[in-house]
């Protein structure tokens, strides 16, 4: 239940950005970094993909559909909330096969931080960024209660293993099973570009990865693996894009801390 209603309305909800090689970025202001998560968009030829669905606050396939594409397969990075509430909104949906069964739960999104533990808000806290009551500071124009995800499963309708190529027609993205975060994070690695989208195991801002379900160990070997990665640019689940450089210090960072 959300009690907090005298926040302005940001309409537009979403903005959306060219990241170039024709992918865009949807994103939500409004929310918290801790919750907003990166909304990818990839233009192929015969499907387009869009790469996790943000927290489900307002209507999002519109605004990733492509009147002349053929078809769109939504990816999950993972099942966390903040990736999957705009899941319901596509027919085609492709999860790693170890988080599967939580598509087929109740999806619920909370926006009060007090939800939140401390394995959650304190690497946020550490890091200095400000902790609210409420992760968003506007609402959409349907509001909170209109819009909010109501919870229903979305099972999977494609399943992803390490090594799969999704084949999007004129480019095609290798999975990457990228454990740590969580037991079923997936990175998606365009080869020909040097492009990897890498959801919540990297990202340029505070890693979590004593969540449940988190696996520090795994995430060790996922930062091994990322390391040796010959990327161009990280589109995270979260924050800004980087390069390899920004990479290599994460990967060390997190290896000088926990291997
Ligand atoms: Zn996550
Ligand atoms: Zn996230």
């Amino acid at each position: 239940m959300h009690t907090v209603i005298h926040l302005p309305v940001a309409d537009p909800w979403f903005v959306c950005e060219r990241a170039g090689d024709g992918i865009t970025l949807v994103t939500e202001p409004h929310v918290h970094p801790l919750l907003r998560c990166n909304v990818w968009h990839i233009e192929g030829r015969d499907i387009d993909l869009v790469i996790d669905t943000s927290l489900g606050l307002a209507p999002l396939r519109h605004l990733v559909e492509r009147e002349l594409a053929n078809g769109l397969l939504a990816v999950a990075t993972h099942t966390h909330s903040d990736h999957i509430g705009g899941l319901h909104e596509f027919a085609d949906r492709a999860v790693h096969r170890v988080e599967a069964g939580e598509l087929s739960e109740p999806v619920t999104t909370f926006l009060e931080s007090s939800v939140y533990d401390e394995t959650v808000l304190g690497p946020y806290r550490r890091a200095g960024y400000q902790i609210p009551e409420l992760f968003v500071d506007a609402v959409p124009p349907g509001g909170l209660e209109a819009t909010i995800s109501e919870g229903a499963p979305v099972p999977a309708t494609r399943l992803l293993d390490d090594g799969d190529i999704i084949d999007l027609g004129n480019r095609s993205l290798e999975v990457l099973h990228l454990p740590g975060h969580s037991p079923g994070s997936i990175g998606l690695w365009e080869e020909s570009t040097g492009i990897l989208f890498s959801g919540d195991a990297a990202y340029d801002g505070p890693l979590l990865d004593e969540l449940g379900g988190s696996d520090v160990d795994a995430y060790v070997s996922t930062m091994r693996r990322l390391r040796k990665l010959p990327v161009t640019v990280v589109h995270g689940g979260h924050e800004l894009s980087f390069g390899r450089e920004r990479l290599i210090e994460m990967c060390d960072e997190y290896l000088a801390l926990r291997a």
